[in-house]
């Protein structure tokens, strides 16, 4: 490249840069090149939808299937902190901000809701894991966060259990996907959980990671019922702490694969 081009590329850069800091947020963000994750495809799952606890969506709510371990409904309500702030806020605010941060390092993000309303229901568990089947995803992660005991807290992230028929195609990737979230997270910083031996539960009937054919993990982020992670989940600092930690659960899984 001569110097002339050179000085046209600089300033059309410029001006792209100009053009997307000025843009309005979407439901996509765009993708910026070079980044670590170029070309990534990666569905964020954010736990729950405010609605699915309104009785007018009980019969949507009441919808179940087989997930290669047992029969299980659409959706849940999902936890709260002691004050009443819900797991699905608290998620939907961690997703969109570690969509900022994926986004930024080049990866194509999408979620699996695109609400957090009263007056929404779902998507059912299976619908979020056939979504990133469609999209042929690199990455699924299921943001959530737990509602144990008060004295439990910090991450911990879940793996399918071996199903043939059902996990069979993924069961290793998907240990693979979960260490790298706690080996990530933990490096980052997160409080490993103090109630689930080496942060990693191997789960049987956990339908989203059953029904999915791509890398999937889901991460309990904290417990809402502590009151030191409730501390965190409601703030804006705090989720954002979140996203930050996730992030780089993600970020060790590319650098690994
Ligand atoms: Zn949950």
């Amino acid at each position: 490249m001569n110097r002339l081009s050179r000085t046209s590329a600089v300033a059309v850069v410029a001006v792209l840069a100009l053009g997307l800091a000025g843009a309005p947020a979407r439901a996509h963000e765009p993708a910026a090149p070079g980044g670590s994750l170029d070309g990534k495809v990666i569905l964020i799952d954010p736990g729950h939808q405010l609605g699915n606890s309104n009785p007018r969506f009980a019969k949507q709510m009441s919808q179940t299937r087989f997930n290669g371990a047992i029969v299980k409904g659409c959706n849940t309500s999902g936890t709260a902190t002691n004050s009443g702030f819900p797991e699905a806020t608290f998620t939907w605010r961690v997703a969109k901000q570690l969509r900022k941060l994926l986004s930024q390092a080049g990866a194509r993000v999408e979620l699996t809701r695109t609400s957090n309303s009263y007056d929404a229901w779902g998507p059912c568990v299976w619908d979020r894991a056939k979504h990133a089947n469609r999209i042929n995803a690199d990455a699924m992660v299921s943001i959530h966060a737990d509602g144990a005991s008060s004295g439990s807290r910090g991450f911990f992230a879940m793996a399918p259990a071996f199903i043939k028929g059902w996990t069979d195609d993924v069961v290793k990737v998907d240990r693979r996907l979960a260490g790298a979230m706690i080996d990530g997270m933990t490096a980052a910083g997160a409080p490993p959980s103090n109630y689930i031996g080496n942060q990693l539960m191997v789960s049987r009937d956990t339908t989203s990671l059953n029904f999915s054919n791509v890398p999937t993990v889901t991460v309990e982020v904290g417990n809402m019922r502590n009151s030191q992670d409730a501390a965190l989940m409601t703030t804006r600092a705090g989720q954002r702490k979140y996203a930050e930690w996730l992030f780089a659960g993600i970020q060790r899984f590319f650098a690994r694969s």
